[in-house]
């Protein structure tokens, strides 16, 4: 059966592998025996030609599980361009979601609820770029409570509910978390003011609720 030949291609395994590759490689001929490799970009002379060994899954795959696939499968850990540049960002970004944890602290810690709000919807655009549902819903119950203490414009917190409900619902937890939480507002503002708040300040459990979701 045509599926059960293996080849040996002497030229076409000479070629490295890229995530960000500058040809593609495949079958002509509808014939295992022939492949082709095609520039996919202008190649300029003197440069490697690379392809992707795993182009078929590498679109949906984050840095790290092409990183992992390539070196299970091919035996390799990769440092192509796209790979060191992607580390580069992953670590910009590591270190900015650092620094709004600290400054989030310190902000908690002064009782400085506006800046604990700016700080925290900064978190909130970084984390909405990745997967991570657990620290998407901690976000916005921090969010939630710190609004209580702002006396924001309801609308704002109403949207802040209802975008909390439509992008972490496949989360396990979420449920009961969603609804502990916003049974205590209604139409985004606070039922009960002293809830949340003491003498102008947040209520220590909610300060610890924060800390614990920072
Ligand atoms: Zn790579």
């Amino acid at each position: 059966m045509e599926d059960d030949i293996f080849c040996v291609f002497s030229n076409l395994s000479f070629i490295n592998h890229s995530c960000s590759p500058s040809a593609a490689w495949g079958c002509i001929g509808g014939s295992n025996k022939n492949m082709e490799v095609r520039a996919i970009i202008d190649i300029q002379p003197q440069t490697e030609i690379t392809v992707n060994y795993i182009e078929n899954q590498s679109f949906l795959l984050s840095t790290t599980q092409r990183k992992t696939l390539l070196s299970q499968v091919w035996e390799f850990t990769c440092t192509c361009n796209g790979c060191l540049a992607d580390e580069k960002k992953e670590k910009g970004v590591l270190q900015i979601s650092n620094q709004i944890l600290e400054r989030s602290r310190a902000a908690l810690c002064k009782k400085d609820y506006e800046l604990l709000w700016k700080l925290q919807k900064q978190k909130l655009r970084i984390v909405k770029t990745r997967t991570n549902l657990q620290q998407l819903s901690n976000t916005y119950q921090t969010l939630l409570v710190v609004s209580a203490a702002l006396h924001l414009e309801k609308t704002e917190v109403e949207q802040l509910i209802s975008e909390w409900k439509v992008e972490c619902c496949d989360l396990e937890e979420y449920s009961k978390m969603f609804d502990d939480l916003t049974k205590s507002f209604d139409k985004g503002k606070p039922k009960e003011e002293k809830e949340f708040m003491d003498s102008g300040n947040l209520r220590n459990e909610w300060i610890s609720l924060i800390y614990r979701k920072l």
